[in-house]
Formats: C-alpha cells, sequence, structure tokens
C-alpha cells in the first residue's frame, strides 16, 4: 500500500475524476475515438446524423432503424422468437422489416406523398431506410432549413412506428391521416422549442409558409 502510494501526490481541496485520455483530464469523446484510431478501428460505412431538434427519443427511432436493430415480425423471427404472423400490420402483404414499413408499404408511401406535398417539396422516392434518413441533402437551401427537414423526416418516421405499436398492441386500424397530423404537430413543437428566435405560428407552419 504504501509503494502504491509513494508517488501519489496530495493537494488541498475537493476530490474530482479525471480523464486521463486527455491532458486535459476533461472527458471527450474525440479522446476515446483518438484512442480507438489508434487500434485501427475503421470507420462505419453510415455515420447517423444526430438532429437536437428533436428529442432524443425521436433520433433513437431513426438510428434503431439504420442499426436495424428495431424489433420488427421479420427481426424477431431472424432471432428464432415465435410471434406468429410476421406480415406488416398496415398492408399485411409483405413481412415486417424495417425498409417495408417505412418506405416499401403503402401505408408509408402515402405518408410520404402527403408529407412531401405539405412541405412543398417533390415526392420523396425512397427505395430504403438511408433514402428518407438522406432525404434532407436534396431540400433547396441553407443548412438550417436542411436540418428542420431532417428533423422532420425523423418526426415522421418516429409516429409511423408509434402508429404500427398502437395497431400491433392497441387494436388501432392503421391511420395516414393521424402519422400526418401527428408528424406537422410534434415537429412544430420540438422544432419551434429549440429554435426559439423563430415566430412561427402554428397556422403557418400547418400550411408550410415559413421562412427559413
Ligand atoms: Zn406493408
Amino acid at each position: 500500500m504504501s509503494a502504491l502510494l509513494s508517488g501519489v501526490n496530495y493537494r488541498a481541496g475537493p476530490d474530482r475524476w479525471l480523464w486521463s485520455l486527455n491532458p486535459t483530464g476533461e472527458f471527450s469523446v474525440v479522446s476515446i475515438k483518438d484512442v480507438a484510431a489508434i487500434y485501427g478501428r475503421s470507420a462505419p460505412a453510415y455515420s447517423f446524423f444526430w438532429n437536437n431538434f428533436v428529442p432524443k427519443k425521436v433520433g433513437i427511432v431513426s438510428w434503431r432503424v439504420i442499426m436495424e436493430r428495431l424489433p420488427t415480425r421479420a427481426a424477431l423471427v431472424a432471432r428464432n422468437i415465435d410471434i406468429g404472423d410476421p406480415s406488416c400490420p398496415f398492408c399485411g402483404e409483405y413481412d415486417e422489416t424495417c425498409d417495408h414499413i417505412f418506405a416499401a408499404c403503402h401505408f408509408a408511401q402515402v405518408v410520404w406523398l402527403v408529407i412531401a406535398q405539405w412541405c412543398k417539396i417533390p415526392p420523396i422516392i425512397a427505395f430504403g431506410l438511408k433514402d428518407l434518413l438522406d432525404a434532407h441533402v436534396a431540400v433547396v437551401g441553407s443548412k438550417k432549413k436542411k436540418k428542420v427537414f431532417s428533423a422532420i423526416f425523423q418526426v415522421v418516421i418516429w409516429s409511423i412506428w408509434k402508429m404500427r405499436n398502437e395497431v400491433i398492441f392497441g387494436n388501432e386500424y392503421p391511420n395516414i391521416s393521424k402519422v400526418v397530423d401527428e408528424s406537422k404537430s410534434m415537429s412544430f413543437l420540438w422544432i419551434k422549442y429549440q429554435l426559439k428566435s423563430l415566430d412561427w405560428t402554428w397556422n403557418e407552419w400547418r400550411n408550410f409558409r415559413i421562412a427559413m
């Protein structure tokens, strides 16, 4: 014990944690990434854009979609979990995979069509989830405008997943209007909360007559 403590310098003041990977002693994600890079860890093929205009719970659904970590029926079957019918709760025609319920399913396609009309952008053609999560890149305008669109798209994905859960666990009927209305109202609340400087009214947002 004495030998172990022989090199320790005692100072006055309360104890505090020090992060040894950073010379300042402060924790940072960058310092972990730097150390990981030394061990040849390659960057992931796709970097998810965490958008702080929406709450974490919304971003987490999109992130889990990209990582294929959502417990869709097809994913549960792949893990040998007996769930009975693996088909899509919206159309019942195909297995419920992430690509299907968020992009390929007729239910989702109509949702995206209505959302594009509301946002006054060309129809969103998505062959998979990455197309949806990157759709904001094609939006013409400032960085902030693209970020607002990315937030809206993440809210739509969150809302489709919520509807899916209500159909499966709450015996609700698939309701496109409910998904669209919820996407509009929740994106308004969350984005406006983050961008406090903007004076958009609900009426302007509802009709997408907003300056960005
Ligand atoms: Zn379907």
